[in-house]
């Protein structure tokens, strides 16, 4: 029997706008809990007249409905998560987390006119890549700089300003592809350059380079394989030579190098890779690479080298296309000031102090975890292995650094179950999964995200 009295005593739209618990959420936003407010009562009336439900909610009831929504709603689909897995650089996790130190500078840009474009000094219209000439040239000691949106962008750039319709000398075993859209021979066509490969895969020597010259030559081209390694019999001359031979035929000498080191991380156990700084003096002409990787810093892709070669790419119609904005710059020019003082850079750059986190200090995070996890007497198995965790970003492809992993397995549901709980926390836990286990590396956790895996850990399985 349909109730029509108990319809009518469903509370108001206007009455509850009016509530006290809910009028504090009409002023942020009274549209959208009108709406809210709206579609929970059409649906109880719906339900009620359908039958599915005989009795309607009382007003305490819908008024906790409309707040759960009204929560929910707010949530934002691009939010922060708890990297468990112990890659660095992890592509997927958007790479480098920024150092907190950059904070300051990033929300002085973001909420103020800036100078970006304006010379303070003549009160003349400025260039948005003046900000970092300085502090590039005391940190490399290149000419000019210019930024744009990622790496890929500043092939893009480069080649598209000094060798347009012109064939860039590559060799063989440097036409890579990195991350699994970057592929360097479909960007050198785009950029409208025309690849000449030199070599074979494994081998390239210099007399290959210099028969590959002839008069439609435009560049010499170098790419940091930086996502792996030929190995075995392999020889390509060096980059000195390489130097030479561009500059007796009046060519530029251009370096890929990827990920952009700045500091030698060898005395922290890991294995050479080129600086930018090396790169240069080498004889390089245009050094790019991209600012979230090694460097640790914000999306982007650097290109520095010799202002003969950097100022036309200023004037380059594509760079309008690729240029970063304000907050992109502010947060790059906070990073690498931090590299004045390697030390501080060390400390102060998450994806560098993760990287040198040795093996000693995972291993007591580790155990401390595990403790914590012990005590709160969950329902769960827990374990603790050494393990290895991954650079990333496509950076040292055969080194892994030494970690410890503390492992769970509950007792009452699926690792699978468990990993989509975690993801789905109001700050998501992506751990690693592997033989039916969930997999927490501390090296790519601090001290308060550890704390709140235990935590969270405690509300998704005790019962
Ligand atoms: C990663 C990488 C790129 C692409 O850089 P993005 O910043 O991701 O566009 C290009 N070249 C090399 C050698 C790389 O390692």
């Amino acid at each position: 029997m349909i109730d029509y009295q108990k319809l009518a005593d469903l509370p108001s739209v206007d009455g509850l706008l009016k509530h006290d618990r809910i009028e504090k959420l009409v002023v942020d936003s009274p549209k959208k809990v009108k709406a809210t407010i709206q579609d929970i009562l059409k649906s109880y009336r719906e339900a009620y007249l359908s039958g599915e439900i005989t009795e309607l909610p009382r007003e305490e009831e819908i008024i906790n409905q409309i707040l759960k929504q009204q929560e929910e709603k707010n949530e934002y689909s691009l939010k922060e998560v708890i990297n468990a897995t112990g890659t660095i650089v992890h592509t997927n996790l958007g790479r480098s987390p920024l150092s907190l130190k950059v904070k300051e500078q990033l929300e002085k840009s973001a909420f103020s006119y800036t100078n970006l474009e304006y010379n303070l000094e003549t009160g003349e219209r400025g260039s948005r890549y003046q900000h970092l000439e300085e502090v590039v040239k005391k940190l490399t000691g290149a000419e000019d700089v210019v930024v744009v949106n990622n790496n890929a962008a500043a092939v893009m750039l480069a080649l598209s300003t000094l060798i347009p319709q012109k064939e860039v000398l590559i060799s063989r075993g440097e036409l890579v592809e990195i991350g699994g859209s970057f592929r360097i021979p479909e960007v050198i066509e785009l950029s409208g350059g025309v690849i000449r490969e030199v070599g074979t895969t494994n081998k390239t020597h210099l007399k290959d380079y210099e028969k590959g010259i002839n008069e439609e030559t435009g560049a010499i081209m170098k790419v940091h394989t930086s996502n792996y390694r030929v190995i075995g019999f392999t020889e390509s001359p060096s980059i000195e030579e390489l130097a030479d031979l561009a500059h007796k035929n009046n060519l530029p000498i251009i370096n890929d190098l990827g990920s952009g080191l700045l500091i030698d991380m060898q005395s922290f156990g890991l294995p050479y890779e080129p600086t930018i700084q090396e790169s240069l003096k080498q004889g390089c002409d245009v050094v790019m690479f991209s600012g979230d990787k090694l460097l640790g810093g914000p999306q982007v892709g650097v290109i520095i080298g010799k202002k003969e070669y950097i100022e036309p790419m200023k004037s380059n119609q594509l760079l309008r296309a690729l240029r970063v904005d304000k907050l992109t710059l502010s947060a790059l020019e906070a990073t690498l000031n931090l590299y004045l003082e390697p030390e501080i850079a060390l400390k102060e750059i998450p994806t560098l102090s993760m990287i040198s986190k040795t093996y000693e200090v995972c291993l007591e995070e580790a155990k401390g975890l595990e403790l914590s996890l012990r005590q709160a007497e969950l329902p769960i198995i827990i374990e603790r292995i050494t393990e290895k965790s991954q650079v990333g970003g496509g950076s040292y492809p055969e080194y892994q650094l030494p970690t410890e992993l503390v492992g769970i397995k509950s007792e009452t549901i699926s690792v699978n179950q468990l990993a989509m709980l975690l993801r789905g926390l109001e700050k998501p836990i992506i751990p690693r999964i592997k033989n039916d286990r969930i997999w927490f590396d501390v090296r790519t956790l601090n001290q308060k995200e550890r704390e709140m895996i235990v935590c969270e850990l405690k509300k998704i399985l005790d019962v």
